[in-house]
């Protein structure tokens, strides 16, 4: 079957996931990108994996250092995720989007108000299609207590929770 890559993102675009900030440091200035392609992959040990195109800017820094930071957008942030995703917007990533960060315990770039922000260390990286593939091992995280509700993305769109229910899966919760 052939299909286009258009076709490929428009039928991946149903799958809906929250949005986050990966960040990492070039030297001391911190870099930014929008990314959904975030995987919990291990619990022990713990490990995440990002998926970064080879051709966005932040792929060789995060190559290069050997460390990335993971901020989980809430619905209020959605400005920051999108110039981090190269919006045409004032202030741009050269000025880190304008927001508001601080070092976090391991010293990587964490966004202030992310609902949640995990600090890793790449334990493997592989070359996939056009992405380069970054596992890491989780060497500090959190999440916020009182929070807003998580800033989601689905078929090329943000979306946010109107109706929020929570219901325990039935048979086995994993
Ligand atoms: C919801 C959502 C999810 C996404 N998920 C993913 C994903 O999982 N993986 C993925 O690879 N992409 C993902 N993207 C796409 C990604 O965020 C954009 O492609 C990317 O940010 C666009 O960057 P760019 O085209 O400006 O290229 P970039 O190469 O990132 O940047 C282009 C130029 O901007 C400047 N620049 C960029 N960053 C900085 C900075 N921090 N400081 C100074 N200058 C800078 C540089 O001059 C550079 O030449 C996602 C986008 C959205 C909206």
């Amino acid at each position: 079957m052939e299909f286009s890559a258009d076709t490929f993102r428009k039928v991946m675009g149903h799958f809906a996931t929250g949005v986050t900030v990966v960040t990492a440091l070039e030297g001391e200035r911190p870099w930014g990108i929008t990314v959904n392609a975030l995987s919990s992959v291990s619990l022990e040990p713990p490990l995440v994996m990002v998926a970064l195109d080879r051709r966005r800017k932040i792929t060789p820094t995060v190559r290069a250092a050997g460390r990335y930071a993971v901020n989980v957008m809430g619905e209020d942030q959605q400005a920051i995720a999108d110039c981090f995703a190269g919006a045409p917007v004032s202030p741009g990533r050269d000025e880190f989007c304008g927001t508001r960060w601080h070092p976090g315990p391991t010293g990587l770039p964490l966004i202030d108000g992310s609902i949640a922000t995990l600090e890793c260390t790449v334990a493997e990286r592989y070359s996939v299609g056009d992405h380069d593939l970054f596992i890491a091992r989780v060497d500090s995280l959190a999440n916020q207590e009182h929070h807003a509700m998580p800033l989601l993305y689905y078929r090329r769109r943000y979306l946010r929770v109107e109706r929020a229910e929570s219901v325990v899966p039935e048979g086995k919760a994993d």
